[in-house]
């Protein structure tokens, strides 16, 4: 038997798993907050994993999904934007001294990218998409059944492709990209925006509100909110018919917590998808659909990462 640690880093929490061959349920889970009093989140994470190795079994590899831009080659971590201090670090040859086994490092939109392709709603497709709608957009390309990386592993960062000249300021500093009109954050802000204006809506003004917030008033029917999912649709549609272009996939996958909407955003992505392809060809076999592996797409993403590794 051999074993494969799965590592998912976010900026508020910490999670890793340990799975036996050919497995996908964890002998062992355990996540920690990120970010605590009297230790570093790079301690906190080397504490995490040794509380997971297990002792009877060899452990094969540590696949490790990352935020922000990395460089997967080398198990660099250039910049993480929510975890201070976490700037040019090599932690994949950290871990792999520290633990003395091999270290794979993505980042995490792109290891979602491929564990829903082995694993997930992209099994047996070649070609694939994958666009995560939470606080930011991340994405994963799939490519003649190999993940896009390009030269420095920076590639298919999509969701800061431009969509609106001159527009909202963007995380990354950019202004007018796709993050930042199509988020879950852009969705929030731009509703509190209408609210401000006098835009009447069952969702109370004047205080800061989240996309959950307003996901579940536009179930319940609130107009804005349905507004506001549509017209993050929309823009994501745009976007994603350029990507139809560029990549000409077989299936695109969303997830994140937005995609958990449904049809209120998935209905505006389609629709927007059939107008503005420029030939039909593009949707012929086209499945959008959204993530089946939800939260765990992370986790298994990098247990994928880590299973690629040949012994
Ligand atoms: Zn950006």
């Amino acid at each position: 038997m051999t074993t494969h640690l799965a590592v998912d880093v976010g900026g508020t929490q910490l999670r890793a798993a340990c799975y036996p061959s050919d497995s996908l349920t964890p002998s062992k889970i355990n996540k920690v907050s990120t970010q605590f009093a009297n230790s570093s989140p790079l301690e906190r994470l080397v504490a995490l994993i040794s509380s997971l190795f297990p002792e009877d079994d060899r452990v094969s590899a540590i696949g490790v999904a990352a935020p922000g831009p990395v460089n997967p080659y080398q198990g660099i971590i250039y910049t993480a934007p929510n975890i201070p201090g976490w700037e040019n670090l090599p932690l994949g040859p950290y871990l792999e001294e520290t633990f003395g086994v091999p270290v794979l490092l993505g980042n995490d939109a792109n290891l979602a990218a491929l564990g829903e392709w082995r694993f997930g709603a992209g099994q047996g497709h070649h070609h694939l998409i994958y666009v995560t709608v939470s606080t930011g957009i991340g994405t994963g390309v799939i490519v003649e059944d190999r993940l896009l990386l390009g030269v420095n592993g920076l590639a298919a960062e999509l969701g800061h492709v431009t969509v609106m000249l001159d527009g909202p300021l963007c995380g990354c500093g950019q202004r007018g990209h796709l993050e930042a009109v199509a988020s879950g954050t852009a969705i929030a802000h731009w509703v509190e925006q209408e609210l401000a204006e006098g835009i009447p809506s069952t969702l109370p003004g004047h205080q800061k509100l989240t996309a959950r917030e307003v996901a579940q008033a536009a179930k319940q029917g609130d107009k804005l909110a349905i507004a506001a999912l549509a017209r993050a649709g929309t823009f994501l549609g745009h976007a994603l018919a350029d990507f139809l272009h560029a990549f000409n996939p077989s299936i695109i996958i969303v997830g994140g917590g937005v995609s958990r909407s449904g049809d209120l955003l998935m209905k505006p992505i389609h629709d927007c998808l059939k107008e503005r392809v420029i030939s039909p060809h593009y949707l012929d076999d086209l499945i959008l659909t959204t993530s089946s592996l939800r939260d765990e797409a992370g986790l298994l993403g990098a247990l994928a990462l880590a299973r690629s590794l040949k012994a």
